[in-house]
C-alpha cells in the first residue's frame, strides 16, 4: 500500500498538468471532442489497452487485461463541463468562453489517466481486467444512458462497478464510503395549472390559478414532512413559477417547475404517485386542471455494502489519518447510478476543498477550484481497490 502512495507521488507533475490541460479546454456534454483526444492520446501511449472510441459520441472505453483471468471491474470517469463562466484567475483558467469545468470532471479524467498509466505497469499480478470508461455528459445530459445503449455494460459485463467524485463540500483528508444509497434518484417535474382569465378586480368571474399554484406549493412541502416517514428522505422544490403580467388581470394559466429527490425506492413510488394526487387534487379543489409532466433523470446512486467495505479496507490501510466517513449521503444526483443500477459497486467521495488555500467554492460555481493533492487521494484509492479486487 505504501509503494501505491510512492507511485502516484512519482507521478503528479503528469497528473496535474493533464488536468490543467482539461481545465484549460472544457467542453460541454457530448461535445467532449478535444477531450477524448486527450485521452486516447494519453491511453495509447501505454501498454496493453484495447480501446474503443466515439462510444456515445466521445466516450472511451479501455480495456486492461491483467496477467491471469478473473472478474471485471469497470472504473468510471465522467468527462463533461458546464455552461459556467470561469472566475478563477488561475492561470490555466478556461480558454473556451462560457464553458467551465466547474465540477471537478477534469480532475476525474485525470485520476483515470493516471490510475491507467499505474495499473498498466503491473496489470500482469492482476487477475481479472479492468474496464475504463470515460464518459460524456454526465451534468443531466443522459451520457450514461447512452454508453449503456452503446454497450458498454457488455463484453465482457463487469463484475464490479466504481466511481468517484473530488468533493468541495468537505475538505482534503475527508472520504465518504457509505453502505447503500448515497446520492439522491432525481425526477424534474413541469406542471401547467390552467384557469380562466379574467378582471383582478372581479375575481369571482375568473378561475384564478395564481391562488390554486400558491396552494400546491404549500400542499407538496405537507407531503414531505407528513407522508415520508420521518426517518427517510425527500425534497420536493419548486424552483420556478410564472404567471401573469400585470396588476390587475388574472391570467389563464401558471408555470411551475422543480424537482424532486429521494433516496429509496419505495419513497420515491410514494412521493411520485402522491405528487401526482396532489398536484391535480388541490387544483380540481380550485376549480382549475393541472397537466403534469414528470421526467426521470436517474434513480439513486446505491452502493452495495461488500463492495464499499473493500473501499473502505482500503481507505484505511492507505490513509490511516483520514477521516473516513460511512454515513454520507447527498442530495445531489449522479448518472453513475444508471451504471450501478443492476451490478455491485460503490460511489466514493473524495474531500477537496481547502480554505486554507481559497479552494472552497462549491461544485458549479464560477469560482470552484480543488486542492489537487486530492487528484492523489483518489488515484490511490482505486489503486489499492482494484488491487484489492483482482487479486486471487
Ligand atoms: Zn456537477
Ligand atoms: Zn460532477
Amino acid at each position: 500500500m505504501k509503494e501505491i502512495l510512492a507511485q502516484v507521488d512519482q507521478v503528479f507533475t503528469y497528473t496535474s498538468k493533464l488536468r490543467r490541460e482539461f481545465h484549460r479546454q472544457p467542453e460541454l456534454g457530448f461535445q467532449e471532442f478535444h477531450t477524448s483526444e486527450i485521452i486516447l492520446r494519453e491511453l495509447s501511449k501505454l501498454d496493453g489497452f484495447s480501446i474503443r472510441s466515439g462510444v456515445a459520441e466521445t466516450g472511451i472505453v479501455a480495456i486492461l487485461k491483467g496477467g491471469s483471468p478473473g472478474k471485471t471491474v469497470l472504473l468510471r470517469f465522467d468527462m463533461d463541463a458546464l455552461p459556467v463562466t470561469e472566475n478563477t484567475g488561475v492561470d490555466y483558467a478556461s480558454q473556451n468562453d462560457g464553458i467551465m469545468h466547474a465540477c471537478g470532471h477534469d480532475g476525474h479524467m485525470a485520476i483515470g489517466l493516471t490510475v491507467a498509466k499505474l495499473l498498466s505497469e503491473k496489470s500482469q499480478e492482476l487477475s481479472g481486467q479492468i474496464k475504463f470508461v470515460f464518459q460524456p455528459a454526465e451534468e443531466g445530459l443522459g451520457g450514461a444512458r447512452r454508453m449503456i445503449k452503446a454497450g458498454v455494460l457488455e463484453d465482457p459485463r463487469p463484475d464490479i462497478v466504481l466511481g468517484l467524485h473530488l468533493w468541495n463540500e468537505k475538505e482534503l483528508g475527508w472520504l465518504g464510503i457509505s453502505d447503500g444509497p448515497v446520492m439522491s434518484a432525481s425526477e424534474t417535474f413541469q406542471i401547467v395549472i390552467h384557469g380562466k382569465g379574467g378582471h383582478g378586480g372581479k375575481p369571482h368571474e375568473s378561475i384564478d390559478p395564481i391562488v390554486a399554484a400558491a396552494n400546491i406549493i404549500t400542499s407538496l412541502q405537507s407531503l414531505v414532512s407528513r407522508e415520508v416517514p420521518p426517518l427517510d428522505s425527500a425534497v420536493i422544490t419548486v424552483s420556478s413559477i410564472h404567471g401573469g403580467e400585470t396588476h390587475n388581470v388574472i391570467p389563464e394559466f401558471v408555470n411551475l417547475e422543480g424537482t424532486i429527490r429521494t433516496f429509496t425506492p419505495e419513497t420515491r413510488q410514494l412521493v411520485l404517485e402522491r405528487f401526482r394526487q396532489v398536484v391535480d387534487g388541490v387544483a380540481k379543489a380550485h376549480l382549475c386542471s393541472a397537466e403534469i409532466k414528470i421526467i426521470d433523470i436517474s434513480p439513486a446512486v446505491t452502493n452495495q455494502p461488500e463492495v464499499a467495505e473493500v473501499l473502505r479496507e482500503t481507505a484505511l490501510s492507505l490513509f490511516p489519518n483520514m477521516e473516513l466517513d460511512t454515513n454520507y449521503q447527498t442530495m445531489a444526483s449522479e448518472d453513475m447510478a444508471f451504471l450501478m443500477q443492476d451490478l455491485p459497486g460503490c460511489y466514493s467521495f473524495v474531500g477537496s476543498a481547502n480554505p486554507a488555500l481559497g479552494l472552497k467554492a462549491k461544485h458549479h460555481q464560477p469560482d470552484f477550484n480543488f486542492d489537487e493533492e486530492a487528484l492523489k487521494i483518489a488515484a490511490a484509492l482505486l489503486i489499492g481497490a482494484v488491487g484489492r479486487l483482482l487479486i486471487d
